[in-house]
């Protein structure tokens, strides 16, 4: 039935029965590593038939519980389908194995002078498959889009086993309903994703890193309207909250300043020339509105240096308590600054600690909780401002989830978002695909 290794000892499946997402984790039944598309077609024909719950997995990254097992399910792990097939360089593709890691992918476009821009802050460890079922976004998002902007194409074996191959690598086409983009952030809900073709594009030529300090969090939510206002798109707009910084600060030792509310990691690319005009005139609106600061970074080393800020933001809070609890809540980015301080205010009422960092050029926020799982009395705490939290942001126009999907962690709250009608479409799409409901069960919706 299986293909190669199958673990079932309770020891080797402690490591595949949580993800990312704090404080949720169930032991599944065993678990496989299919090595060729075939395996796993033949292994979703038997769960069919003997009506076993599969839970596609890359590498457990995700951090919404969307790989978490059902009991007695196959976890299913893509990790050993990780090959790096073809870089086509006259049609700027990569077609790779959904099991390969973002990096992996990156660093293989890289050595052919080209480039692939999605690059989420587990990029080293998350595959492209798991970036592709939760769309992730990243650090260059502002600019370059998220995964979906670069899915030109893809394998997927359908809940009964059938293999579906979707798009191509031209640059137009409209056939039929444009399928792939079902499956892309589908959770691993509607299928298995198996080999992924994606678009490549030039190399920037050139980059500027800089680190902008503001005394108050308004006036950083002010600068990023500022500069987008000013029609420049930076590839990185970041930003670290107090507490961020802070916490930053302890474990990665960049030097960065502990006396301000917030720090804006500011990074643009592309030609020389724009990129000196561009970062220069950053700078200049940083100054206009009120940093206190701009470092801008000498060479590569520094660049990186200042990055790694940003980069280290939510392992350097994971540090502080047992127990992280991230956010992904995105807002209208004219609505920045009033979220950040209605957050504020619900952790501070509730006596809760939080870190806020994200994306700030795209509203994308990560308040992130500091607390412990066996403090019963203060997880309700953390999960009654939760949902303060999203309530303000559908009040606000925004949404629930800007990029680590809905899985376990957001499903009570994808109703608010979406309304019945939206619901019971994507119902009946997955009911039409996986009529038995063998695939990833639970996630999203029930
Ligand atoms: C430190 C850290 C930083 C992060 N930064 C970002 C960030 O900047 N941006 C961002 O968007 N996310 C971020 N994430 C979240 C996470 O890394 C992404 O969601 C990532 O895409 C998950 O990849 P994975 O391989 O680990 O997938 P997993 O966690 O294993 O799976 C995620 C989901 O995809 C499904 N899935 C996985 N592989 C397949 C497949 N081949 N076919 C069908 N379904 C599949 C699973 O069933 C599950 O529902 C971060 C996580 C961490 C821990």
């Amino acid at each position: 039935m299986a293909p190669g290794p199958v673990l079932t000892a309770q020891e080797d499946l402690i490591p595949y029965s949580f993800d990312g997402t704090a404080a949720i984790s169930q032991m599944p039944g065993a678990v496989v590593f299919p090595t060729e598309t075939a395996q796993v077609a033949r292994l979703l024909q038997w769960a069919n038939r003997e009506r076993v719950a599969v839970i596609p997995r890359g590498s457990g990254s995700g951090l919404s519980g969307g790989s978490i097992p059902t009991p007695g399910s196959v976890v299913m792990s893509l990790v050993k389908m990780d090959r790096v097939l073809e870089v086509d360089r006259k049609n700027l593709t990569v077609l790779v194995e959904t099991g390969a890691t973002t990096e992996a992918v990156a660093n293989a476009v890289s050595a052919a002078n080209l480039f692939y821009p999605p690059d989420p802050g587990s990029m080293r460890i998350s595959t492209i498959g798991g970036n592709v079922a939760e769309n992730s976004g990243g650090l260059r998002g502002l600019k370059y889009g998220v995964t979906r902007n670069y899915v030109m194409g893809m394998e997927v074996v359908l809940p009964q086993g059938e293999v579906v191959w979707m798009g191509n690598k031209c640059v137009k086409d409209v056939a039929g309903y444009n399928l792939k983009d079902v499956f892309i952030g589908s959770e691993g809900t509607l299928g298995v994703i198996t080999r992924v073709l994606l678009k490549l594009i030039p190399k920037p030529a050139a980059k500027k890193t800089m680190l902008a300090t503001f005394a108050e969090m308004e006036k950083a939510a002010e600068t990023i309207s500022a500069i987008i206002a000013a029609q420049i798109i930076p590839c990185t707009l970041e930003f670290l909250d107090r507490t961020t910084i802070k916490c930053v600060e302890d474990y990665a030792h960049i030097g960065l300043p502990l006396d301000c509310d917030a720090i804006v990691l500011m990074e643009t690319d592309g030609h020389p020339a724009v990129v000196a005009e561009e970062s220069a005139r950053m700078e200049q609106i940083c100054r206009e509105n009120g940093c206190t600061a701009v470092r801008v970074a000498k060479d590569d080393a520094e660049a990186v240096q200042l990055a790694s800020a940003r980069r280290t933001a939510f392992s350097a809070l994971a540090r502080v308590g047992p127990t992280t609890i991230l956010e992904d809540v995105t807002v209208p980015r004219s609505e920045l600054a009033s979220m950040i301080r209605f957050i504020q205010k619900v952790a501070k009422d509730g006596g809760l600690r939080v870190g806020i960092f994200g994306h700030m050029g795209d509203g994308n926020l990560h308040p992130t909780f500091l607390t412990d799982e066996r403090n019963h009395a203060e997880i309700e705490k953390v999960d009654r401002a939760l949902e303060l939290i999203v309530a303000e942001t559908i009040r606000l126009g925004g949404t629930i989830t800007g990029e680590h999907g809905v899985g376990l962690a957001k499903k009570k709250f994808l109703p608010q978002q979406l309304g019945e009608a939206q619901l019971r479409v994507m119902r009946e799409v997955r009911r039409a695909l996986d009529p038995a409901g063998i695939l990833n069960p639970g996630k999203m919706f029930d």
